[in-house]
């Protein structure tokens, strides 16, 4: 018997236009549409005459559903996976449905379209040669602003996902981990009828964040211009030696705040600088 096939079929992330000819065949042909959540996804199937059956699979059942998923394609019934909005498994369950899939030899097929993350960087005027998707950062402060400190040196535009509660804070602790002057854009609402982007030093989007509530309301992507590539080349080799020096008696952190008071060099320079000289 021929095994069915998976198919990883993207959907619209606000406009119901924006879903390819294919998906819409694939999920009216399917056996079964596995959503993330049945009811949500009912309005947009609803929309396109799509009838087929419908499962649940979403992060608190994935696992246990993959026996089940596993059983149907074996069985060669063919499987469409879509999540509330966008790609699956970006932001999104799939991964080990996929990933199982893939070890048990079930061809994995994808039909792409929307993504958040892709769209804003296509609109945003950041650079896109090279970019790392970081997806949503922690909600506790501490934790958030240590993941953008590791992120310090990364030289590719960073893309993350943040929800209307926290765009603010999280725009606040770009500013004091990377600085006021780091090149940041917010897309929000993207294909929606108040799509904006907003692209400008972060100080001044944190502004323009605080300056109107409607700038706060709405789904958003986050977009960070990467570190100058080469950054630890314009510091002064000998205060670089001085912050590897100072950096043996205290953390990293410290020594560039030390470095820094002595030299009037900013800290986060200092610190992107320690990094890629360790890299290096
Ligand atoms: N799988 C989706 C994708 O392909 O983009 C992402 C799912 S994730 C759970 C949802 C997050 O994506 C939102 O909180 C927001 O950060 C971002 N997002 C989704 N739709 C968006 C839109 N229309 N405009 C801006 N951001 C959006």
């Amino acid at each position: 018997m021929t095994t069915g096939i998976l198919y990883i079929v993207a959907t619209p992330i606000g406009n119901l236009n924006d879903i390819t000819l294919r998906a819409i065949d694939v999920l009216k042909q399917v056996d079964v549409i596995a959503a993330e959540d049945t009811r949500h996804s009912k309005k947009l199937l609803d929309h396109y005459g799509i009838d087929s059956k419908l499962m649940a699979v979403h992060d608190h059942n994935e696992e246990e559903r993959i026996h089940t998923l596993l059983s149907l394609l074996q069985e060669g019934q063919s499987v469409a996976m879509i999540s509330d909005a966008g790609t699956p498994l970006i932001s999104d369950p799939g991964f080990r449905v996929v990933r199982a899939m893939r070890q048990s030899g079930i061809e994995v097929v994808s039909i792409p379209g929307p993504c958040a993350a892709v769209a804003a960087l296509s609109i945003a005027g950041l650079p896109t040669d090279r970019f790392l998707f970081v997806g949503f950062l922690p909600p506790k402060q501490k934790a958030r602003q240590a993941e953008l400190e590791s992120l310090l040196a990364e030289t590719g535009t960073l893309v993350f996902y943040e929800s209307p509660k926290r765009i603010q804070s999280c725009v606040e602790d770009v500013v004091s981990v990377m600085g006021a002057e780091r090149m940041v854009a917010v897309a929000k609402e993207i294909t929606k009828s108040f799509e904006t982007v907003k692209t400008a030093p972060a100080a001044e989007v944190l502004s323009w964040l605080a300056e109107d509530q409607h700038h706060t309301r709405g789904e958003f992507v986050l977009l960070v211009q990467g570190a100058e590539p080469g950054a630890a080349a314009v510091i002064d080799p000998k205060v670089l030696r001085a912050l590897q020096m100072t950096g043996e008696y205290m953390p990293l952190k410290k020594a560039c705040a030390v470095v820094s008071e002595l030299t009037g060099i900013p800290k986060n320079a200092l610190y992107e600088a320690a990094l890629q000289q360790n890299k290096g």
